[in-house]
């Protein structure tokens, strides 16, 4: 695998060291191409909203924790992005909330999800669903490999988390009754317009914010767990995110330059 050594003091370190991860999953077979582009597709959006995890967010990730604990089914979906960037994430909520987890690809490339079931596997993960024929049952209007569904996981999930997914799975697991909660750093994507919960952030940034949210709620009563999803509104997260990103740059377009050169110009 090859890598480079990023600065502690860069001011991207963290955005480069992320991209590190993902090119060298390129090679691994656990990402691909069309993920990179889907990845810079939500920097872009991260750098508007000024790649902080807003209040907003965190209140759809508490309605988020609140979903997962209440279903019947969950599904934790993983593609490769996810994979890459945040396997023993996965694996930590998995177990805080009971869910399964699924391999569910845009792209299912030979020898793809056995390297993400390796991946998710070495993070600790006893089960894997939706790895090659595992995947049996189809899910209708959806045009990608992504309708291959397994059908002891996503098909009979009453709740699925669907961290960067595509507008199209997320509009037919809607049509299917199914509560669907994204990640996803655009708000204008169908998959955010579309998902019943969407936590706008990174995912880099929201997972270990969801599984310490899960642990913390996992003690209350149902009642308290239904009152703090009745209390979200999708409508009003997806408005906030979209507010927060008009009034970040309306303010930086104030100044136009807003980063000084070292030592002064
Ligand atoms: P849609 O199909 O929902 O309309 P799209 O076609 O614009 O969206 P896709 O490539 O299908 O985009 O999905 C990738 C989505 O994931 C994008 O909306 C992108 O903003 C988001 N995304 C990519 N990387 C991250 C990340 N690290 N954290 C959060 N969101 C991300
Ligand atoms: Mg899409």
């Amino acid at each position: 695998m090859t890598g480079t050594h990023v600065s502690r003091k860069h001011p991207r370190a963290e955005s480069i060291r992320i991209r590190e991860r993902l090119t060298r999953h390129i090679e691994t077979g656990v990402v691909a191409l069309a993920g990179l582009i889907a990845h810079g597709r939500g920097e872009a959006f991260d750098y508007i909203l000024g790649e902080k995890t807003t209040p907003s967010a965190r209140r759809a990730i508490a309605a988020a924790a609140a979903s997962l604990l209440l279903a019947e089914h969950p599904v934790l979906s993983v593609n490769g992005n996810v994979a890459a960037l945040c396997a023993e994430e996965l694996v930590k909520l998995a177990k805080a909330s009971n869910a399964k987890l699924e391999v569910n690809l845009f792209h299912r490339l030979p020898g793809r999800e056995a390297a993400i079931e390796k991946l998710l596997r070495d993070a600790g993960a006893e089960e894997v669903l939706g790895v090659g024929d595992a995947a049996s049952a189809r899910i209708d209007e959806v045009n990608s490999d992504r309708r291959m569904v397994d059908p002891r996981g996503i098909l009979v999930a009453d709740v699925v988390f669907v961290p960067l997914e595509d507008g199209d799975r997320t509009e037919a697991l809607r049509r299917m009754g199914k509560t669907v909660i994204a990640v996803d750093l655009n708000p204008l994507s169908r998959t955010a317009q579309l998902a019943s919960i969407t936590i706008v952030d990174n995912i880099v940034r929201a997972m270990p914010l969801l599984v310490s949210e899960v642990e913390r709620l996992r003690v209350r009563r149902k009642e308290e767990l239904r009152t703090v999803i009745s209390e979200f509104s999708n409508e009003d997260a997806l408005s906030d995110a979209m507010r927060r990103m008009e009034e970040r740059l309306h303010a930086l377009a104030e100044k136009g330059v807003y980063i000084e050169l070292n030592g002064g110009r």
